[in-house]
Parts: structure tokens; C-alpha cells; sequence
């Protein structure tokens, strides 16, 4: 890799493929500059990008589904379950 500051040939300081990924970690002698970059086909890196977003989507629907789950636990008894019924209502009868 080529030092983008000064343009002196990189030195390769750290190679870490523990995540599946092979990240090269480049130092330059002459400015101090680090920098990194990723080895491998373009189209892998944008296939493991679209995992990424569809991991993260897949994410989030979890963590509402969650939130969902936690808001029927905490109302506990009958009491609870009528005000969500009236909650329910006056949002069918605000939408009229
Ligand atoms: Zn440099």
C-alpha cells in the first residue's frame, strides 16, 4: 500500500483475518501515517456489505418484536388488557 501523505511504500504492521474478514493494518516509516484496508474481490465486499444491512434490518425487527413482548408482560390483569382495547379503539375511531 502506498502511504497517502507522502507516497513511501507502506509496511504491513498487522494482518487479522479472526473475523472472516482479511484486514491488513499498514504503517509508513517515513510520516508515521497508518492507514488499513480490506483483501478480497470487490463482489465479496459488496455481498458482505448487503449481509451486513440485512442483518441489521433482521436486527431491529428483533429488538421491536422484543419491545413488543415486554410492553404484554408489563401490563399484567384485566385492567391492562382494557385500556390497550381502549387505546385500540380510539385510534380506530381517530382514523375515522
Ligand atoms: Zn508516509
Amino acid at each position: 500500500m502506498i502511504c497517502a501523505k507522502c507516497g513511501d511504500e507502506m509496511r504491513m504492521t498487522e494482518k487479522d483475518t479472526s473475523s472472516g474478514r482479511d484486514i491488513r493494518e499498514y504503517a509508513c516509516d517515513g510520516c508515521g501515517h497508518t492507514d488499513w484496508e480490506v483483501q478480497g474481490p470487490a463482489l465479496w465486499q459488496i455481498l458482505s456489505d448487503d449481509r451486513k444491512e440485512f442483518e441489521a434490518a433482521q436486527a431491529d425487527r428483533a429488538l421491536a418484536a422484543d419491545s413488543g413482548a415486554r410492553r404484554e408482560r408489563s401490563q399484567t390483569g384485566r385492567a391492562g388488557i382494557r385500556s390497550l382495547w381502549n387505546r385500540l379503539l380510539a385510534s380506530f375511531g381517530k382514523s375515522r
